[in-house]
């Protein structure tokens, strides 16, 4: 993930505060060590985060998120880490986009019973076509629609509608299941 919710996309480590200069000149962030970090990683990555991030720095990133909120729950991390597996092994271009995995995987814990409300603190919703920020408005009716902040597609579509159907069709190609897009990220005033 990018910007407040960047993290290590190799391995998931939070990122400093300050930023330093790469060999090219560019201001990255430091990936630093915590207790989620394996001792064997290498540390001092340069990073501002990514869209894209691997299995095991999703994995740190949620242990570590959780924990800001309650508790260590081992059987809840156990259950993220197998669901994660097969989001990972089954999430393709856009949708393996980790705010797409990272909503997937909420779904999915949700739905299983875990207590995972927590999770929407930590991934912003993006435009599913240019990953830039969107621009939340109300229909009449009280429902939340969103733009993408530069109308990247030219017709200021609902992206809410293309993100749900993103998250849905992962969510059954990981899991021998389904679930309703339209009842995915419902927002009411
Ligand atoms: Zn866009």
């Amino acid at each position: 993930m990018i910007e407040e919710d960047a993290f290590c996309p190799k391995t998931g480590a939070p990122l400093s505060e300050q930023t330093e200069y790469d060999g090219q000149g560019y201001p990255r962030h430091v990936a630093l060590p915590d207790e989620f970090i394996a001792e064997s990683e290498p540390l001092g990555e340069l990073t501002n985060g990514a869209v894209t991030s691997s299995k095991a720095a999703l994995f740190n990133h949620f242990r570590r998120c959780h924990q800001r909120h309650t508790e260590a729950n081992d059987r809840l991390y156990r259950k993220a880490a197998l669901e994660l597996r097969r989001l990972k092994r089954a999430a393709e271009g856009r949708a393996n986009w980790d705010v797409h995995v990272w909503y997937a995987l909420q779904r999915r814990l949700d739905g299983k019973g875990f207590d995972v409300e927590w999770m929407h603190a930590h991934a912003e919703l993006r435009c599913p076509h240019c990953h830039g920020r969107l621009k939340y408005e109300l229909y009449d009716n009280g429902d939340v629609y969103a733009l993408c902040g530069t109308n990247c597609t030219g017709d200021k579509a609902d992206q809410l509608e293309t993100i749900r159907e993103t998250i849905a069709a992962l969510y059954s190609r990981s899991f021998a299941d389904s679930v309703d897009a339209d009842a995915l990220l419902r927002f009411h005033t």
